[in-house]
Parts: structure tokens; sequence; C-alpha cells
């Protein structure tokens, strides 16, 4: 098992993890910013996640129904419900955008009974995840967890079904007017733009 502090290096190693003074797209101050996307670039520590978040999972669910397969909503689940995938020995599918809405595409399909886990990269809100158990429910399947590396909704983002995350993580932020960096005349940055 890794622990938090072990994942929260990874993440500031990898550099999806950045401490210092922002300006988040929401307008908010923080002292951190986060992009998932930087530790997945590296296949390996991937890899090392997601075998860790299989393993609570396994845990979690022990003597549960087998799993037949994972669905990301894309873009940002694709990379962890593929490596859980692997880890399950299952097939990995994921949904995407059409019309403003996550939908299956390219043949993708969901049996009536069969059992999924919904991966995801981050949750905040969690809109995503609920999106896509509902495509699992409305195809006949059924949900048996909802597995994602970063958990940032705070316990605010709670499914109908076992929920589990590598890491609960969640960032301060503050109102411009209120922010202690700003307070001390700190330059903020724009991440990720
Ligand atoms: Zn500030």
């Amino acid at each position: 098992m890794m622990d938090s502090d072990e994942i929260l290096s990874l993440l500031r190693e990898t550099g999806a993890l950045l401490d210092g003074h922002f300006e988040l797209r929401s307008g908010l101050h923080s002292d951190t910013f986060f992009q998932c996307a930087k530790v997945l670039r590296f296949p390996r520590i991937a890899e090392r996640l997601c075998t860790a978040l299989a393993g609570k999972m396994r845990a979690g669910l022990a003597g549960g129904a087998p799993i037949n397969g994972v669905i990301a909503p894309a873009l940002g689940g694709i990379l962890v419900g593929y490596e859980l995938a692997r880890c399950l020995g299952v097939r990995s599918i994921f949904a995407e955008k059409e019309d403003g809405a996550l939908v299956l595409r390219r043949g993708f399909a969901i049996a009536r009974g069969e059992h999924f886990v919904v991966a995801e990269d981050v949750i905040t809100r969690g809109g995503r995840v609920a999106e896509t158990v509902e495509i699992v429910r409305r195809n006949g399947g059924e949900v048996v967890a909802v597995a994602v590396l970063v958990n940032r909704s705070g316990g605010k983002a709670v499914f109908s079904c076992p929920t589990f995350s590598l890491l609960e993580w969640e960032p301060k932020t503050y109102d411009r007017a209120q922010c202690p960096l700003c307070a001390k005349g700190l330059v903020f940055e724009h991440p990720g733009s």
C-alpha cells in the first residue's frame, strides 16, 4: 500500500502538484495547483498508483460480485480506467462528450447484468462520474464501485455505490480579497495557461 505522504511526494516530483501562489480558472486563489495529467505522463508511476487503487478497491469489495469492465469519462479518466482494467484483467471503455452529454461511441457496449467500475483521475464535484454511472445503469449494467486517484470533493461528491480514492486532498482556496498570499504582497501565476 502507498500512504498519503508517498503519493503527495510522487505528485510533487512529477510536477502534478505545484506549491506557490496561483489564480485558478475559477478566479479563486490557492497556494497549490494540481494537474493530474502531469503524473500520468509516466507509465510506471501511473501503474503503481492504479495498482494501489485497485488493491484498495479489491480489499473494500472483498467477496463481492466479479467485475466485467471499467468505464471512464473521457478525457481525464481514460488512463486511470485503462490501468485499473489491466490490474483487474477486464476490458476498458470510455464515455465521451457529444452535444454536451457523455455517451458511448466507437461500438463500446455494456451488456445487461454486467458489473462495472467507474474510474476517474480527479473528482471535485463528481458530475462526470455521476453521468458515467447513469450510462452503465441505462444499459442495464451495475456499478460496483467508483474508483478515483484523487478525491478533492471534501466528502461532498457522493455516489450510490462504494467509492474508493487513493488520496483525499482538498486544496485551500480563497477569494482574492481574502487571500493571505496576496496580503503578503506575493505575485500570483495563472498555471496551466
Ligand atoms: Zn492571492
